[in-house]
């Protein structure tokens, strides 16, 4: 496959050259070797792609809705063309087996894309309250900050929602995996979007991420990453009182309760767990197990993890592929190596691949509910398995963490959920109930602020103002 070599920056509809000559270089994490750069951008970069965004705000925010929505049914459309190089380009840049990378890391932001397409279109109509008129406008210029775990996923569902609510968007894509969002750069440029509407800064969270959240004319900071860099950015943007939206991390539970399909509930909970090689904010890490299927659990997740194929991420028989660099892959064997629960599948000894930062799919049983496997986030292959006695107790050990973004629960559907109501996160699926691009996204707790996706989303770009008469 061909080296991807970017040396530009897209500022004010341009690619435009960076300010510094310095480049971050991009692993392919199953290979290991080096297949790609981007410019490290600079504060001085930020504020060139800050004054475009503010320079094109007053018109993109005055267009009428149903231009804006063709502007980005346009944007759709050529995204849409590049299907196939978004997954091929995650697969390489991230890892992920290219089956899975088609349908989560190019379908979904695409199916994202084209609701808010829709809703930019068809606005919400004004509301009176009384003597007032309530109107909702664009919240301003954007600073959108990303990880590399949905690389375009994540950026779609900032760029999109905010550019539907009529803002402009500096963009900062994680500093692993930045290609993609390239991608998403020339699309807009094809597409014709007005120029400055989406910028794109590459470069590191120190250089280009800080001086976004820290800039003055940057109205709303919209993050995805880790809740110590969600910390970091809304003190920066507490300086000037910015709007700050951020998307976090999570150790969500998936509960079992004792009138559950216990086999597909284990099936269904081992896969979301592991899924993107567990490097998944929502990934309900911690199975809870009624104990009187608890064995039966345990059991079956085991024989589940240790049936993974590890690989090649462009292999088809690929189930599982690397973490996304070796510091992730040591920060996860760090975790394993600490744990003092029963080891029942994977571990640090279990056969890997030749090449690549891989993790085998490890399962823990008889977690204690206090214990670092069972509180921190991991974000990488490691499922703890944990018993209870009550749907109460089960309730206490699901809530007893500092995050609290989505779960699971299973049992018969009135009980499952009455618990999922008791759950203290921004999300739960009872029975399998599957994820719901339109429902609200985000966290309780120190899972995040704010929420991502559909209607919800798109309000988080705005402000809303009275008018009395
Ligand atoms: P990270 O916090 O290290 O980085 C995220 C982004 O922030 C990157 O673009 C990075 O360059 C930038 N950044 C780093 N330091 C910064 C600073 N001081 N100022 C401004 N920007 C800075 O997170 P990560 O390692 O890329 O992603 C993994 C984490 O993201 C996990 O904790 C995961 O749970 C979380 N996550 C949350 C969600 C969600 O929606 N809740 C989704 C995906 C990932």
């Amino acid at each position: 496959m061909t080296s991807v070599f970017r040396d530009q920056l897209y500022i004010g509809g341009q690619w435009v050259p960076p300010e510094s000559a310095e480049r971050i270089e991009v692993e392919n994490p199953y290979t290991e070797e080096v297949f790609g750069h981007v410019p490290a951008g600079t504060a001085e970069d930020v504020n060139l792609a800050v004054s475009a965004a503010r320079q094109a705000f007053e018109g993109w925010a005055a267009t009428p809705a149903g231009e804006r929505g063709a502007a980005l049914g346009r944007l759709h459309q050529a995204l849409a063309a590049r299907a196939g190089e978004i997954a091929e380009t995650v697969g390489r840049e991230l890892g992920t087996p290219l089956k899975i990378a088609k349908a989560v890391q190019a379908g979904l932001p695409l199916t994202v894309l084209s609701g808010y397409a829709e809703m930019a279109a068809r606005p919400e109509p004004d509301e009176t309250i009384g003597n007032s008129l309530v109107v909702h406008e664009p919240a301003g210029v954007v600073g959108a900050i990303t990880p590399w775990n949905y690389p375009l996923h994540q950026v779609v569902a900032k760029v999109a929602g905010a550019l539907a609510a009529g803002c402009t968007v500096v963009l900062k894509p994680s500093e692993l995996t930045p290609l993609v969002a390239c991608l998403l750069a020339d699309a807009a440029h094809e597409s014709g979007l007005p120029a400055g509407v989406l910028n794109l800064v590459t470069g590191t969270g120190q250089a280009v991420g800080a001086s976004i959240a820290g800039h003055p004319d940057v109205d709303l900071v919209s993050f995805t990453g880790s809740t110590a860099t969600g910390r970091a950015i809304s003190h920066a943007a507490a300086d000037r009182i910015a709007k700050v939206s951020l998307e976090l991390g999570g150790k969500s539970a998936n509960v079992i309760l004792a009138d559950a399909d216990v086999v597909r509930a284990v099936k269904v909970g081992v896969g979301n767990a592991f899924l993107n090689s567990g490097q998944t904010c929502t990934a309900w890490t911690r199975m809870l197990v009624h104990r009187d299927l608890y064995d039966e659990a345990v059991e079956l997740a085991a024989k589940t993890a240790a049936g993974y194929t590890l690989g090649d991420p462009f292999d088809p028989a690929t189930r599982l592929g690397p973490l996304v660099s070796a510091a992730q892959q040591n920060r996860v064997r760090g975790f394993i190596s600490r744990a003092t629960a029963r080891l029942v599948a994977g571990g640090l000894d279990a056969p890997l691949p030749a090449t690549g930062h891989f993790v085998a799919p490890t399962v823990f049983a008889d977690v204690d509910p206090d214990s670092e496997l069972a509180q921190e986030e991991i974000f990488g292959p490691v499922l703890s398995i944990i018993p209870f006695d009550s749907d109460d107790e089960a309730v206490a050990i699901a809530n007893n963490s500092k995050y609290g973004l989505a779960g699971a629960v299973w049992g018969s559907d009135e009980r499952a959920l009455a618990v999922a109501r008791r759950l203290r996160t921004g999300a739960v699926d009872v029975n399998g109930g599957s994820f719901n691009p339109f429902a609200p996204f985000g966290g309780y707790k120190q899972s995040g602020i704010g929420r991502e996706l559909g209607a919800y989303g798109l309000a988080e770009f705005q402000q809303v103002k009275a008018i009395q008469r």
